[in-house]
């Protein structure tokens, strides 16, 4: 059989295949964050997995920006399927106890899917701005981030235990996480806020492009505000990841999450974590944020939703439940 015969054979095949298993193929939607924070990786790097197999399976999975906030209202509004979001906004999301996030009050079709990495709350001056520590972000410009992200609606949590308002900046930008860099080292803002996984693309630009370091964001405040909610912990950024700062940066941070809802089949979730879990190497080595993920931690950490049970289905196959 001559070559193109062949291949046209295997075209066939494959595409008979995939009708007789599948009337239509199902299309997934992510929802993700910028294109230079870890979401964005997170996305891609799940459909990646999902959408080699798409003849087998009949799922074809794409990602989009968004954040943790207008993800999970876009899961409830019918536009997404399945998306990343923090720790807090999932608990809040499911728990209807942050009513100007989530307007339609508690959200309890939502489902965990897993944990991903951990986010740290980051701060990020430029070396030049004369900010060494967080309460001197007062009177300064800085980026407290775009309406609709996670990372904004903690800025806003942590402001208000802080006692600060948007007035008490010289400007308080809203900038989206992928233009936040730029507008630092441009001298537009002094500062950036940015709930986000290390290393990430954003704070290595932010920390390249001109002199700049990350700050410590320790006090009373902050303590008690992660020793009262289980989403939140303290944590640290380790010296040496960004070029400015070699010690390490104490903080507190969420977890990032992967979730979808009732609304989405059991088997396309299922198939979604399968991809995952059984190309876990492979995933982990997708982003330099993933590598230090663990099964274990990833089905049981940060979920304050009940797991989905195309999800449950697949850990309790692999005697993980
Ligand atoms: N945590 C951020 C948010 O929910 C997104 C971080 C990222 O893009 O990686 O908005």
């Amino acid at each position: 059989m001559s070559f193109t015969k062949l291949a046209i054979g295997t075209v066939l095949a494959t595409a008979m295949m995939a009708s007789t298993a599948y009337a239509e193929t199902k299309h997934v939607v992510i929802g993700t964050g910028g294109q230079t924070g870890v979401y964005y990786q997170v996305g891609g790097a799940i459909c990646r997995l999902v959408n080699k197999k798409t003849a087998e399976h009949g799922i074809n999975c794409t990602h989009k920006t968004g954040g943790s906030v207008s993800n999970i209202n876009g899961m409830r509004a019918g536009d997404l399927d399945m998306g990343v979001a923090q720790s807090d906004w999932q608990y809040h999301g499911y728990n209807g106890t942050a009513p100007d996030k989530f307007p339609e009050g508690a959200y309890t079709d939502l489902r965990a899917v897993f944990s991903v990495h951990p986010e740290p709350f980051t701060v990020v001056a430029r070396a030049d701005s004369g900010i060494t520590t967080f309460e001197g972000l007062l009177g300064k410009k800085v980026n407290v981030g775009n309406p609709g992200s996670g990372a904004r609606a903690t800025m806003e949590v942590v402001m208000e235990k802080m006692g600060w308002e948007m007035g008490d900046f010289a400007l308080a930008a809203e900038l989206k996480s992928s233009e936040q860099s730029a507008a630092l080292c441009d001298g537009k803002v002094d500062a950036i806020v940015f709930t986000v996984g290390h290393p990430s693309g954003t704070i290595k630009e932010a920390t390249t492009s001109c002199d700049s370091i990350l700050i410590t964001v320790d006090n009373e405040v902050i303590q008690k505000l992660a020793s009262e909610n289980d989403y939140y912990d303290m944590t640290s950024i380790p010296g040496g990841t960004y070029t400015g700062t070699d010690t390490d940066t104490v903080t507190f941070g969420v977890g990032a999450t992967f979730v979808s809802s009732t609304a989405v089949d059991d088997e396309v979730v299922y198939q979604m974590v399968k991809a995952v879990f059984d190309n876990f190497k492979r995933f982990k080595k997708m982003h330099p944020a993933f590598s230090h993920l663990k099964e274990a931690d990833m089905i049981t950490k940060n979920l304050s939703a009940p797991l989905h049970d195309g999800a449950v289905r697949y850990y309790k196959e692999m005697g993980w439940m």
